[in-house]
């Protein structure tokens, strides 16, 4: 096979019932392509068929090349040992439940050669969506946008497309906790969005928990920013203020005797509750951001891998964990 220069890379967790539909929209896209195409199938360790699928897809086309993870590592994971592959000048990520419509991608690959490095794909609306995701979403966004010292671009997803260049930079970041969006936008470079509407999911269940959304919204604003640090500080200063308050009403009290005693009582029990609350919330914020230094200096390979396929000219390797 000659050298791709376009790589397209999609992590698959469970989507034994998108893949026929996902391979078809998008192998209709490689074929309009003039240049070489590499479809990088990432297998977040699946439990269901989804390996076989891609096993077999890889049999009838050889441009399906995969790695396959030795468990599940969760999809920022999964789209960076995509990265980690790519052996294209260009490199485009989506979903596989098709919410990013691949028929998208020759006009972001028009825009990259006009000479943009980053092409994302933003929302314009979230039909689908409920209301509560909508809503956090919506606010999720917003807040980080405040709290970031990088501008990340509001309502996109990791659809995406990045030059060789981009990928590079981001396949040298050692970071563990990878937010890719945020790492997209702090690289800099000529970027441009395109408009999309998100269609819902093709079938099959969110494999994005609450909880995973939670824990990526909340690692993407440590990563991103030192404000919460900074919070810690201002609550001691607002409940210094409320000390000083709370003196002045005692000795107002006490020179004009509002029954003295229950007074005192009730302001010292308030006052406790209230530093207490702010020194575990500071604690707290400590914390989440320790955990993390922790989790960096441990410096563990990113993934462990199961399976490669596809990647080299001659024989297919399987290796058993392999790690980065
Ligand atoms: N995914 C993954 N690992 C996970 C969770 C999700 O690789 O632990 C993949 C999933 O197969 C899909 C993409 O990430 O291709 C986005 O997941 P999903 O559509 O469930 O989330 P959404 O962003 O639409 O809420
Ligand atoms: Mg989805």
């Amino acid at each position: 096979m000659i050298k791709p220069q376009y790589s397209f890379i999609i992590p698959i967790f469970n989507e034994e019932e998108t893949i026929p539909e996902l391979y078809k929209r998008v192998s209709a896209v490689m074929n309009q392509m003039e240049e070489a195409v590499e479809l990088i199938l990432v297998n977040d360790g699946s439990n269901d068929r989804s390996l076989e699928q891609i096993r077999t897809l890889r049999q009838q086309d050889t441009r399906v090349c995969y790695v396959s993870l030795a468990r599940n590592f969760g999809h920022q994971i999964a789209v960076t040992a995509g990265l980690n592959f790519v052996r294209g000048q260009v490199a485009v990520i989506l979903d596989a439940d098709l919410q990013d419509p691949p028929e998208l991608i020759p006009e972001m690959l028009g825009l990259w050669r006009q000479g943009y490095q980053v092409v994302y794909a933003q929302r314009s609306k979230r039909r689908h969506a409920s209301w509560i995701k909508r809503l956090t979403a919506f606010s999720f966004y917003r807040l980080l946008q405040r709290l970031s010292d990088v501008k990340i671009p509001s309502d996109t997803g990791d659809f995406c497309l990045l030059d060789r260049q981009v990928v590079d930079l981001l396949n040298a970041m050692p970071e563990r906790n990878r937010y890719i969006r945020g790492l997209r936008s702090w690289v800099g470079f000529r970027q441009t969005a395109i408009r999309f509407e998100r269609d819902p999911r093709f079938a099959g269940q969110v494999k994005y928990t609450f909880r995973k959304s939670f824990a990526l919204a909340i690692n993407s604003i440590l990563s991103f920013s030192q404000v919460p640090l900074r919070l810690a500080t201002y609550l001691g200063l607002v409940s210094a203020g409320f000390a000083l308050i709370m003196m002045l009403l005692v000795l107002y009290w006490r020179l004009f005797s509002l029954s003295p005693q229950l007074v005192g009582f009730s302001i010292i029990t308030i006052a406790q509750f209230f530093l207490g609350a702010v020194q575990l919330i500071c604690i707290g914020i400590l914390g989440e951001y320790i955990g993390r230094i922790y989790e960096e200096v441990k410096a563990r390979p990113l993934y462990t891998i199961g399976e490669i396929v596809g990647f080299t000219q001659t024989e297919d390797i399987v290796i058993e964990s392999l790690s980065r």
